[in-house]
């Protein structure tokens, strides 16, 4: 598939995963970086972002109907959120794993949001749920290709068979 790059010789994929403005502000951005590479998945890109409304709409337009999606883009939008890719093998369903369900209270313990939150409108962190929204949100949030780097740890072959 197109969507499957080659870093070296090892198959791997992205995601778009997104520490929101709570998990900034409560000081979670270590914490939940640390988790992402403990687990063996390469860091790609990052930046914190000040979000417009506009790319926040574009983000979540599949929401758009929803009651809450008028809240949900103001919280995007309330402070900054730190956007990454990470890079991994099956990293996009390996991501959502570590991150835990949607609403905080269903998350099992040990998953991000099952250990830091309570709140499905405070759930700290955003992560791509498919490959083809993988590719979309990466075009969106970092569309100018500003701070992404194509590299390959020299530990890969100790995390990779
Ligand atoms: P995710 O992929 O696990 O983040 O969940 P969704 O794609 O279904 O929803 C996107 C985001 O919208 C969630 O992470 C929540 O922040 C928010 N959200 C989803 N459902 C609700 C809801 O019922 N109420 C509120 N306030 N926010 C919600
Ligand atoms: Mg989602």
């Amino acid at each position: 598939s197109r969507h499957v790059v080659r870093a070296g010789r090892f198959e791997t994929e992205r995601t778009y995963i997104m520490i929101k403005p709570d998990g900034v502000q409560r000081g979670h951005v270590g914490e939940i970086i640390s988790r992402f590479e403990k687990k063996g998945m390469v860091l790609k890109a990052l930046k914190t972002y000040q979000c417009p409304k506009a790319v926040a709409e574009e983000h979540y337009k599949d929401l758009s109907s929803k009651p809450f999606f008028g809240d949900l883009v103001n919280y995007i939008c309330s402070g900054p959120v730190v956007a990454m890719i990470w890079e991994g093998p099956g990293v996009v369903k390996s991501a959502r794993l570590l991150i835990g369900a949607t609403n905080p209270l269903e998350s099992a313990p040990g998953t991000i949001r099952g250990d830091l939150a309570v709140e499905v409108g405070r759930n700290v962190i955003h992560g791509s749920d498919s490959v083809e929204s993988a590719e979309r949100e990466i075009e969106l949030w970092f569309g100018d290709k500003a701070g992404v780097v194509d590299w390959t740890p020299t530990i890969t072959p100790w995390v990779r068979e």
